[in-house]
């Protein structure tokens, strides 16, 4: 008997492994355990939607005829560690090898590298057949500092993998249209309804509160959306086509206190649980399209590939090339509690608590309202990035280290120094303003600065720029902002630092 592992983030039932004939020689070995969930507090969303698809995963392959051995939570055999169930199942079925999918997690990748001498029986790996990207293609990119920015790889990308080409030029003329995909949403077009699996999970949430995990945020069948099996997935795919690409790439980063997905798909849990395959999603966008050229243009479309092939597997290979980089480094050293509105989604900040409430009763927030509100909140507020990192991958169904780390820890909160984001992701209120409703509905004055009822990212932008002078003035990208932070005048300065760093003394804003 050979014993293959499936980690809670490879549910891919089109992976090569399960179309081999001979499935009675395998024994497939799943588990949950209490180590992956404790550390950092999980939303309760994330967890019921990993064990819930992971369950799913098991009974389906139980339906094709194959051998699963399932360690559930509470299971009195459960060791809570990986190789130690391993181990006890390799003894009781004096199992002849055994064999794994590449993790897409760091240190679990470590584990599983040195298996064989804790094991002590052959051990293979396959690759998960999930990314374009292999692991091998990675680490000679990251010998390539040409790679190291986003649009070049997004470029090469788009090449190798011949993605809305025309020969060798990109289709539409332009690789990036990125500057059509900033328009604010202003109640027209419609927003479509959001897609719901309607899982039933009372009894796994249940059965979780009996538990030892503790968990955050809240769940209920209204806000349970997510698919927890492939053709759940495959239906919020199609979803997504039909409703909302003809808008996705003009609205991207748009944000209303209504409507917490506007045109965005959803569809990172599918993709990170592995239930549906990035090339699968682009190509299916780029039939539809093409079927649709009539009222879906070019902007839309090369929107959504460059979210997937440009922006996800660009943050897999940071992760991968810079991984200790990330988990040790705090820039600006901050060491700053987060504040209290990302727990209690409370603070008269109607963006900040907009946001931090959305992400705690959904589990899900998009891109800017995590960047822009919630990072920039953070950064600004000179929160240490370990507490930012923690929040970001317990609260977001999606947030999967791999993909969490680099974007939080790098793109958003500028903690490796500038890795990922050639300067920080900073705004005032006069962006959250210009692309979203927050501010019509807010006690604070988004026009002042250093007024009591100022809106606080005023103060806190400024001196952000301020007291980071040293690093940052000399960034070709940030001339701007600090030529327009020496005009403002001694006394009015003085007034904003003193403002900032009050409100940073204060935190419950
Ligand atoms: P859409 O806007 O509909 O985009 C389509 C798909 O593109 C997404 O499903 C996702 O797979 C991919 N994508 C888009 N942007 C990114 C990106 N920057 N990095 C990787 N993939 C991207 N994404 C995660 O999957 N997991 C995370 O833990 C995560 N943490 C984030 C933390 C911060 C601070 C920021 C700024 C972004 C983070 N993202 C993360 C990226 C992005 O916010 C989410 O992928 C997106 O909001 C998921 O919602 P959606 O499926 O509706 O996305």
């Amino acid at each position: 008997m050979i014993i293959r592992l499936v980690l809670g983030d490879q549910l891919n039932i089109e992976h090569s492994w399960y179309r081999q004939e001979s499935q009675q020689d395998y024994v497939y070995v799943m588990m949950e355990l209490n180590t992956e969930v404790n550390q950092p507090i999980m939303h309760i969303q994330k967890v019921v939607g990993f064990f819930a698809a992971m369950r799913h995963f098991a009974a389906t392959l139980t339906e094709l005829g194959a051998h699963v051995k399932y360690f559930k939570l509470t299971d009195h055999d459960n060791q809570q560690d990986l190789l130690a169930n391993i181990a006890q199942v390799a003894k009781d079925l004096n199992a002849s090898s055994f064999e794994y999918q590449l993790p897409d997690h760091w240190q679990i990748y470590q584990t599983l590298k040195n298996s064989q001498s804790v094991l002590g029986i052959p051990v293979k790996h396959y690759d998960s057949e999930h990314f374009y990207a292999t692991l091998t293609q990675i680490a000679a990119w990251g010998a390539d500092s040409k790679y190291q920015l986003m649009e070049h790889f997004y470029r090469m990308m788009r090449r190798e993998h011949h993605v809305l080409m025309e020969g060798s030029k990109p289709l539409g003329g332009q690789w990036n249209f990125d500057g059509d995909n900033r328009k604010k949403w202003k109640g027209d077009p419609p927003i479509p309804d959001a897609y719901s699996a309607n899982n039933i999970v009372e009894n796994l949430v249940e059965e979780l509160q009996h538990s030892n995990i503790k968990t955050f945020g809240s769940i209920t069948s209204d806000t349970f959306i997510y698919p927890i099996h492939r053709d759940q997935a495959l239906a919020q795919l199609q979803h997504f086509l039909t409703h909302n690409l003809a808008y996705f790439g003009s609205y991207q980063d748009a944000m209303h206190t209504q409507h917490t997905l506007l045109f965005h798909t959803n569809l990172s849990f599918a993709l990170n649980s592995k239930l549906l395959s990035p090339k699968e999603v682009v190509d299916a966008a780029i039939a539809h399209y093409h079927d649709h050229s009539d009222h879906i243009n070019i902007t839309q479309i090369e929107g959504f590939v460059r979210q997937i092939i440009g922006w996800r597997e660009y943050m897999r290979m940071m992760y991968w090339n810079h991984y200790k980089h990330f988990t040790q480094s705090n820039y600006f050293d901050h060491q700053e509690k987060l504040p209290e509105v990302y727990w209690t989604g409370e603070s008269r900040m109607h963006c900040v608590s907009q946001c931090a409430q959305n992400s705690l009763s959904n589990a899900y927030a998009h891109h800017i309202q995590r960047l822009m509100i919630l990072g920039n909140f953070a950064l600004m507020m000179q929160t240490d990035p370990k507490a930012v990192d923690d929040w970001y991958l317990g609260v977001y169904i999606d947030a999967l280290e791999w993909v969490q780390l680099p974007n939080t820890h790098g793109m958003s909160q500028f903690a490796d120094g500038g890795l990922i984001a050639t300067k920080p992701y900073i705004a005032s209120a006069s962006y959250v303003q210009k692309m979203s409703n927050y501010c019509q509905s807010c006690s604070y004055d988004p026009s002042t600065k250093t007024e009591e009822n100022s809106c606080p990212l005023n103060s806190l932008y400024w001196h952000f720029l301020y007291i980071n002078r040293e690093k940052l003035s000399t960034n070709p990208r940030m001339g701007l902002m600090y030529s327009l932070l020496d005009k403002i005048d001694e006394t009015t300065l003085k007034s904003i630092v003193d403002r900032a760093s009050h409100l940073i003394k204060v935190r419950n804003l």
